[in-house]
């Protein structure tokens, strides 16, 4: 599949016209690994003419690399052996904060019995308040990369720096960029630099354009195993933390080929709603969920009042299951 693009971007241009000569017509037309993206009028007759009928698109979109016009198929990514975007909701939780070893082992093995496919838990802590417990640092990481080889659960967690990305990519299977980064250009760059499984949260206040944007620096790197998050958007409400954007959700499930996923906890902030509102997330087509899980909610160091008890994490599981089901989707 050739995908022409209009001339507007020297990153572009630069990143990806030169692949065609790498891969060559030859090869085109496998699977979506060998969509080819060229600069229109940039791409040499010779080639152009031996290429299949029907396998050049032209694309006019402000968004190119995340467009599902520009991709015949949903994106697979994979943390570990959990697989986003096919049939199969997939399940990330854990908690908040990486505290100690008891914590992150105990929070690992209950959300794995439950469900749970990746065990999540921050070691750099983006904390609105310098007051706040700021997370373990490199320690943090060193306990969820023990974690996840007792328990055989991968990990994803944060990196709040450009700095950060190489460490997290050290210790863990997937890195977070969180919604105060969301819009911090460089570390998309390093993220996507770093070919590692990246979620990418929406930011507080993003709009769904900003939001898939901030997906293109990840993917002009080359990096396609992307996961975007809707994690609640803020509005005049105050009742609830933010607001679950469930139509966005749904937007950007239908306009990207990218999967996505909901985090049901920052979106309520509250752990008696965290359950209907992942319900109403895979109903709306998420690929799947991050929930905050914590042995000891009202001991928690941060975000206790949103994070489940492992008992209630197992109910939750119970119905989201029935929801997936009801939409034709799989969960454990
Ligand atoms: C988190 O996942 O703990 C977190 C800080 O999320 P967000 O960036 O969505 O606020
Ligand atoms: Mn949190």
């Amino acid at each position: 599949m050739l995908i022409m693009l209009p001339e507007r971007s020297e990153a572009l241009e630069k990143a990806l016209l030169g692949r065609i000569w790498r891969v060559g017509p030859q090869s085109i037309d496998h699977d979506q690994k060998d969509v080819i993206y060229v600069i229109k009028g940039k791409i040499p007759e010779e080639i152009l003419s031996k290429l299949p009928a029907g396998s050049c698109n032209d694309y006019a979109g402000e968004a190119p690399l995340s467009s599902r016009a520009a991709m015949r198929d949903a994106t697979k990514v994979k943390i570990g052996s959990a697989e986003f975007g096919g049939r199969k909701i997939v399940v990330c939780a854990g908690p908040c904060a990486v505290e100690s070893r008891q914590q992150i082992m105990e929070a690992a093995r209950s959300v794995k019995k439950s469900g749970a496919s990746v065990l999540r838990g921050g070691a750099f802590k983006p904390r609105t308040s310098p007051y706040s417990f700021q997370g373990l640092g490199e320690e943090g990481l060193k306990l969820l990369r023990e974690t996840s080889d007792e328990t055989g659960i991968p990990v994803l967690t944060e990196a709040t720096t450009t700095e950060q990305i190489n460490i997290v990519a050290k210790y863990a299977d997937a890195i977070q960029i969180g919604a105060r980064n969301m819009q911090n250009f460089d570390l998309l760059r390093a993220a996507g630099r770093s070919g590692m499984p990246v979620v990418l949260k929406r930011g507080i206040s993003a709009t769904i354009e900003e939001w898939i944007l901030a997906a293109e620096y990840i993917l002009l790197e080359g990096n396609w195993n992307l996961i975007l998050c809707e994690r609640g958007i803020r509005t005049f409400e105050t009742a609830t933390r933010n607001v679950l954007d469930v139509s966005g959700l749904a937007l950007v499930k239908s306009i990207t080929h990218l999967p996505v996923i909901a985090d049901p906890s920052h979106a309520t902030g509250r752990r008696d709603l965290v359950a209907a509102a992942s319900k109403a997330a895979i109903a709306a087509g998420a690929d799947g969920l991050l929930i905050e899980v914590h042995p000891e909610p009202n001991a928690a160091l941060s975000d206790g009042p949103q994070s489940l008890t492992p008992e209630e994490f197992e109910a939750a599981m119970g119905e989201i299951s029935a929801v997936a089901k009801a939409v034709g989707r799989e969960c454990p």
